[in-house]
């Protein structure tokens, strides 16, 4: 049923808003949640949920879980862990329980309501699958699984990587309005997860402090420290290598979106996560004060030469995948913008007047 409003009743005793719930939102029979009648329950929540059967709860009439002394109780954690790391939107039915009695039920549901609600048309977005009752719109994180070990993870206009060795896995890059990266990665894998940045901008490090420390250039640590985050940096440099188990990875330095732009090469997969520098229907940001169109065409010609290396191209923005051809395209028409041999059309960003400048599918956005 396409939602407009979260109510009470709808909140399940772990602290689940079933509001949310893709069942409570379907247009054929909803769900009335877990407190209403078990017809148009789904079969688990009618007959299997262990919080929903809890003899304890039942015989002691405890309306919310955090009520009871084994709270957390495993059940309670399955449905913790789940829902903080499985869905393309985050929700703790922990969390919740702590809201309603720090602030009441009335403050509690004022801010779900403004958080669920889309911003479009008004009617509830779904935890599970993003998207919103009414217009359908999508919100947050599609988790989309490449192969058998490696993830692209789309927040919006931003994508950013998971990949699993046999040892550890690593993500390259945590975001942009996502919070909840580091769960996500150690849900699919299993396994240790470390962060390295393809460079400091900020729809690129949105769940950074989620790590005690992370890998990135040096050259980009001002950057990224001028948005205030105080995590740890453990530089990497050109040629380094990383291996995850079975998995080698080498790193690329290409100054010039930003002065510690890297690329990540997927050594035996033949696979270049390149970061902002390479796009193809995106736009390229070369205006503002840490890019530098020079060290930009150099960083391509240097590329240019070691693409032999890689078949394909996984960038942050744009088409996925795109291929070693278009660095010749890119470093060719940064040159003609460069030397001011095509003409940009004038258009204001952040505030700013800056010139677009169309090579092939890829804008340039540069400020002279
Ligand atoms: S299916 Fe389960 S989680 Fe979803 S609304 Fe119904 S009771 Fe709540
Ligand atoms: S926390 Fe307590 S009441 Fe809730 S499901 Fe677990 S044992 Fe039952
Ligand atoms: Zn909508
Ligand atoms: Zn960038
Ligand atoms: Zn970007």
């Amino acid at each position: 049923m396409k939602g407009t409003m979260i109510s009470a009743e709808m909140i399940a005793p772990c602290g689940l808003n079933c509001s949310l719930c893709k069942r409570a939102l379907a247009e054929a029979n909803p769900c009335p949640g877990c407190h209403g009648p078990n017809e148009n329950k789904p079969e688990f929540c009618a007959e299997r949920c262990g919080i929903i059967l809890c003899r304890k709860r039942i015989e002691r009439g405890y309306k919310y879980c955090d009520e009871c002394p084994d709270y957390p109780c495993a059940d309670v954690m399955e449905k913790e862990t789940r829902y903080t790391s499985k869905y393309p939107l985050y929700e703790s039915p922990g969390k919740n329980l702590r809201d309603i009695r720090k602030f009441g039920m009335e403050k509690f549901l004022e801010a779900e309501q403004k958080q669920w609600i889309c911003k479009e048309c008004g009617h509830i977005i779904s935890v599970h699958t993003g998207i919103c009752s009414g217009c359908g719109k999508q919100y947050g994180a599609q988790i989309m699984q490449i192969n058998e070990d490696t993830w692209r993870i789309e927040d919006g206009t931003v994508r950013f990587f998971l990949l699993k060795g046999t040892e550890k896995a690593l993500l390259i890059d945590s975001g942009m309005t996502i919070r909840h990266a580091r769960e996500i990665a150690e849900a699919l894998t299993g396994l240790p997860v470390f962060l390295l940045n393809t460079h400091s901008d900020r729809d690129h490090t949105g769940c950074n402090e989620q790590f005690e420390f992370f890998y990135m250039h040096p050259a980009d640590e001002a950057h990224y420290r001028s948005s205030g985050k105080g995590n740890r940096l453990i530089p990497v440099k050109d040629g380094d290598e990383m291996d995850l188990g079975n998995r080698k990875l080498r790193i690329i330095h290409l100054p010039g979106h930003t002065s510690g732009s890297i690329a990540v090469l997927d050594i035996s997969r033949r696979v270049l996560i390149s970061g902002d520098p390479l796009q193809e229907h995106g736009h390229i940001f070369m205006f503002g004060e840490h890019r530098n169109m020079k060290d930009y065409i150099e960083s391509l010609e240097k590329l240019d030469k070691m693409k032999a290396d890689f078949d394909e191209i996984w960038p942050s923005h744009g088409d996925l995948p795109i291929y070693p051809d278009c660095i010749r395209k890119h470093c060719d028409g940064a040159k003609q913008i460069l030397n001011k041999e095509i003409k940009g059309t004038e258009k204001e960003v952040f505030g700013q007047k800056i010139k677009v400048y169309h090579i092939g599918e890829t804008a340039f956005l540069y400020d002279k």
